[in-house]
């Protein structure tokens, strides 16, 4: 029995954040896609050895965008050079001389990246790998350090960091409901249900097994329908989310829905975790009848509980 069990007799009130989500969410992803590119050029000052081999990293670095370029590498005929994606955006006219930039490819530069040899961007988060130029992407993408996304959905939130660094800004930054134990009984009201289109209640964070997970509730449009959507998501990667369970009950007068899943990693947005569906979904109408009275109040208690497998 984890220390958190008690926490099944409390009954707890979240409370609606944002009637304009949608929005909220649609900045937010666009500023964390801002961040991503800004720590990618943040990694490509960062520490890499020697001088020398600073002054070829800075070769390496696209003059407009600031990224490491990747083959194919472009220049133009007066010799400058820039990356594929960013030849694209320039129309074609080299950035510094406006020369047309022709078809012309950089294969000395293409070279001399074939034989560096970098640390992952992700050094100073704890990883010590190094990889030759071309692999050192690839890594990146699927590196065990890479900083997450604030999972917190409804705001409009940039800020990446490890697990602990995460749960500590959930808790100062976003005031988040945190509690400890695998079981919850959690209940949502609004006043108002249908006028809610786009809705967000506040998030909870649930510590247990020594880890951490967010429960999600929120209002959408599910092609025509109005619904609600309850669904967990796992802070850490894939392959440790797959070691739990949830279950998740809503109900009353002897009628029950009850849904069974796995968590969903963080890294995986919250959006497309909603978009897929995978989560307990309730019908406004449905939700309305388990809410009693006269419609006029969406009252909904969630329970459900958290296990490992194994
Ligand atoms: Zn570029
Ligand atoms: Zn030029
Ligand atoms: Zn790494
Ligand atoms: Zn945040």
């Amino acid at each position: 029995m984890a220390p958190g069990g008690s926490i099944f007799k409390e009954v707890l009130e979240s409370h609606l954040l944002s009637s304009d989500y949608e929005t909220g969410k649609a900045k937010s992803e666009a500023k964390s896609n801002s961040t991503l590119t800004k720590s990618t050029s943040v990694g490509l000052n960062g520490k890499n050895g020697t001088s020398s081999k600073n002054g070829v990293h800075d070769l390496l670095g696209c003059p407009v965008c600031k990224n490491l370029m990747y083959p194919p590498i472009h220049q133009c005929p007066n010799g400058h050079t820039l990356c594929s994606n960013c030849k694209i955006e320039v129309h074609n006219l080299c950035p510094t001389c406006h020369h047309d930039l022709g078809n012309i490819r950089c294969l000395a530069l293409e070279k001399v990246a074939e034989s560096l040899e970098l640390p992952c961007r992700y050094q100073s988060l704890g990883c010590n790998d190094i990889f030759p130029y071309y692999a050192k992407l690839k890594h990146e993408q699927n590196c065990g350090f890479r900083p997450y996304n604030c999972p917190y959905a409804g705001s409009e939130c940039s800020v990446m960091g490890d697990i602990p660094t995460l749960v500590a800004h959930l808790k100062d930054e976003h005031k988040v409901d945190m509690h400890d134990g695998f079981t919850f009984n959690h209940r949502y009201v609004k006043t108002n249900p249908h006028e809610v289109e786009n809705a967000t209640w506040m998030l909870t964070v649930f510590n247990c097994y020594g880890r951490y997970f967010c429960l999600h509730f929120e209002a959408f449009q599910l092609g025509t329908a109005p619904v609600f959507m309850a669904f967990l998501r796992f802070m850490g990667d894939d392959n440790e989310a797959k070691k739990f369970s949830y279950s998740l009950e809503v109900g009353a007068n002897g009628r029950k829905l009850i849904w069974q899943g796995i968590p969903r990693t963080i890294r995986d947005s919250h959006s497309k975790v909603r978009d897929s569906q995978d989560g307990l979904i309730i019908q406004r109408n449905q939700a309305l009848y388990f809410s009693g009275g006269d419609k006029q109040e969406l009252k909904l208690r969630i329970t459900g509980r958290i296990w490992k497998e194994d």
